[in-house]
């Protein structure tokens, strides 16, 4: 067996649990291996009724004191048990579980552990996970992983199926030479890999992690140094000038551009204009005010002749950005012919867009990476502008401008990286800032709170929906069972209509719908036929429906800070009173010290480099920074130490070897051809 060998080869792993695995993405033994932990938890000892603090993960063993009550909201089924040991009592809600009215019997002691909270002098639990005692203690005080799971597979399944492929598969040789892992103090990569999975305690789990992120940087930098060799002094095919059409558009314009938004076009005009072929990455706070550069920069590409092409993340974006095209052209008149080219489009709408870029009739692409994947044939593709880049990830960055003669990049992007961070991640690109909001912006009001106040923020929204305004809600997980203990959008949208008056239009939306429905929600979101939509992160990047002013986020205490503050961008985007409600189950100290900073500030930068300064090495499994950077492991600003070791030790290896042409990189440069495949074209290696 190797990690090319199907999971069904494993012990315990039949077609059904084949096609489960299959949902996660897991096919080989080797995906087996690279499905990282998401999570470790340790099972403490049990604790009583009255010492279990609330805001904590605990364990109580306890007795079934009265009849389990049960009853129905809409089709959410509510489980109510009191339990108690003595010390104090407890009372605990399932939802949806009604085959527990069953198990619990009157007198009966179990083991119950999940979040602690309290009401006034009262404690409760919801959803509490349930052992017999002896099982409980076989795991207590081990770090135990939690994977990312799918309905029907168990945590134990998994640990199990990655226990067998750990010792079936033999070791990928070590690919960094000697002097490198000591300079940088690395453990072996197989020790990492079986560590990470299995840590015997919490200092290897650290050493492990930091091994894999250090791997995953590497590759990363070593690809953007390579492409920053070749794009340097790259020749301007595309010289172009300024024409009336831009001057106009900006006249048109129902507001002046702020300071910042006019220095930076003046920038990107230089660029377009000059000898070299631009190469710059526009960096502003969410509601800066980029899109309008990307378009006058798409406008003057227009007006020259020549075609632009807009990239956005998701369909939905794309389709913004478009609808946002077309209403310049008709109020404006500008001289944009746009097309749209996103997935979810029939063959025969793609067919006709292909033709009007191939033919030149259209001189504006908008659309998601369905635009380089669909074998599209450019006539004159003079700039290509990505918004929010980096979840395009380099390679794709670099295989659409492989389809133009080298056109102009411009890369918009609204993750506030803290300078010393930017240096080494745009290493490839010139810097421009939009270091300004536009006038007469209410600033948001927030608030930090704990769970006990949900019935006042939804009475809140509800106020708000009467009042003609809208509202976000984010739970951080799809479907209920990925995560313990975390809200997910699916019961949530449940619970909510439940709490919300009758008329409140409550819809869901998450990743791992069809874009198609995807894109009909948020279409019916901005048209407003939906008052509240309760949605995953997948709303973080980009949308802008100005009518919304409630951001709500569940479990708040689980995001990166910069990643909150963009969620917190999708509302104060119009003339209304915005505001903004984290809900945070965890109320120790450094959560909600955390969680405070977005209480003080709105500015993107600020809160970067705060996360940056708060967050230690070691402290992090959990608090994810998704966002633009998506490293699978690493995090830019949790790991920022690793990073730039990393980019120092890719110096120190290129300046040695630019081509690992010595013995010793040999390992190194079969690594990265085969591992970085995705990433980079190391063809040319
Ligand atoms: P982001 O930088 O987050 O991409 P957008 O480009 O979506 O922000 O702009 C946010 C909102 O601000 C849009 O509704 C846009 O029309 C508006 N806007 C942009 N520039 C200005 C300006 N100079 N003055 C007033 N409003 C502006
Ligand atoms: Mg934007």
């Amino acid at each position: 067996m190797d990690k090319d060998t199907s999971v069904l080869e494993l012990k315990g792993v039949g077609e059904k649990t084949r096609k489960l695995f299959e949902k996660l993405d897991i096919r080989t033994l080797g995906d087996l291996l690279d499905h990282m932990p998401r999570d470790y938890e340790i099972y403490g000892d049990p604790v009583k009724i009255a010492q279990a603090a609330p805001g904590t993960v605990c364990a109580v063993y306890a007795a079934v004191t009265g009849i389990p009550g049960e009853r129905r909201v809409r089709s959410l089924h509510i489980l109510n048990v009191t339990v108690s040991d003595g010390s104090g009592s407890l009372q605990l809600t399932f939802f949806n579980m009604p085959f527990l009215k069953k198990v619990l019997k009157q007198g009966g002691y179990y083991l119950f552990r999940g979040t602690v909270q309290s009401r006034g002098s009262t404690k409760f639990m919801e959803q509490p996970k349930l052992f017999a005692y002896e099982e409980y203690r076989k795991q207590t005080n081990r770090l135990i992983p939690k994977y990312a799971l799918t309905k029907g597979l168990t945590n134990q399944a998994v640990q199990k199926a990655v226990r067998q492929a750990l010792s079936a598969c033999a070791p990928e040789e070590e690919y960094y030479d000697r002097e490198l892992l000591d300079s940088c103090s690395l453990i072996p990569r197989r020790e990492a890999e079986e560590c990470i999975h299995f840590p015997p305690d919490r200092d290897s789990l650290l050493q492990a992690r930091r091994r894999l992120v250090f791997d995953e940087f590497f590759s990363f930098l070593y690809l953007l140094r390579r492409n920053r060799q070749m794009e340097e002094g790259l020749e301007n095919r595309w010289q172009m000038f300024e024409t009336a059409d831009t001057v106009r558009f900006l006249e048109q314009l129902p507001f002046p551009l702020t300071k910042a938004q006019a220095r930076v076009w003046q920038e990107i005009r230089d660029d377009m204009g000059s000898h070299a072929c631009m190469n710059r990455l526009v960096q502003g706070d969410v509601g800066s005010g980029k899109t309008i550069l990307a378009l006058l920069a798409l406008l003057m590409t227009a007006a020259n002749g020549y075609q632009g092409a807009l990239m956005a993340p998701t369909e939905v974006l794309a389709m913004q950005h478009f609808e946002t095209v077309q209403d310049y052209v008709k109020r404006f008149g500008a001289c944009f012919r746009p097309v749209l080219l996103v997935g979810s489009m029939t063959a025969k709408e793609k067919r006709e867009a292909c033709g009007m870029i191939a033919s030149g009739e259209a001189n504006l692409i908008i659309g998601t990476h369905a635009l380089i994947q669909e074998r599209v044939q450019y006539r004159s593709l003079a700039l290509v502008v990505t918004d929010e880049q980096h979840r395009f990830g380099v390679r794709q960055r670099e295989l659409l401008a492989g389809k133009g003669d080298c056109p102009h990049i411009l890369v918009m992007s609204a993750t506030p990286i803290p300078r010393t961070l930017a240096i080494i991640l745009y290493g490839d690109l010139h810097i421009s800032v939009v270091d300004e909001l536009p006038q007469g912006r209410l600033p948001i009001k927030n608030c930090v709170v704990n769970t006990s106040y949900r019935p006042t923020a939804y009475k809140f929204i509800a106020g708000q929906v009467a009042e003609g305004r809208q509202a976000y809600v984010i739970c951080p997980q799809v479907e209920e069972g990925e995560m313990d203990g975390l809200e997910n959008v699916a019961d949530y949208a449940e619970k909510l209509k439940g709490a919300l008056p009758a008329g409140v239009q409550v819809a869901c939306l998450h990743g791992k719908m069809r874009p198609a429905d995807k894109n009909r929600i948020m279409e019916e979101f901005s048209a407003h036929s939906i008052d509240v939509l309760v949605s995953t992160t997948v709303i973080e990047v980009g949308i802008n429906v100005p009518n919304a002013t409630v951001m709500m986020v569940e479990n708040a205490e689980r995001f990166g800070l910069a990643q909150l503050h963009q969620l917190r961008g999708r509302v104060g985007r119009g003339e209304h009173q915005s505001y903004c409600i984290f809900v945070s189950t965890r109320e120790d100290k450094e959560t909600m010290e955390r969680l405070q900073i977005l209480n003080r500030s709105n500015d993107g930068f600020y809160i970067a480099s705060e996360d940056l300064r708060l967050r230690g090495p070691g402290e992090l499994f959990g608090v994810r920074q998704s966002g633009e950077f998506s490293f699978r492991m690493g995090d830019i600003y949790t790991d920022a130490a690793v990073l730039k070791l990393a980019s120092d030790a890719i110096d120190r290896l290129l300046a040695r070897d630019p081509d690992l042409e010595l013995p010793e990189h040999q390992a190194l440069r079969r690594h990265l051809a085969e591992n970085a495949a995705d990433t980079v074209d190391f063809r040319s290696i």
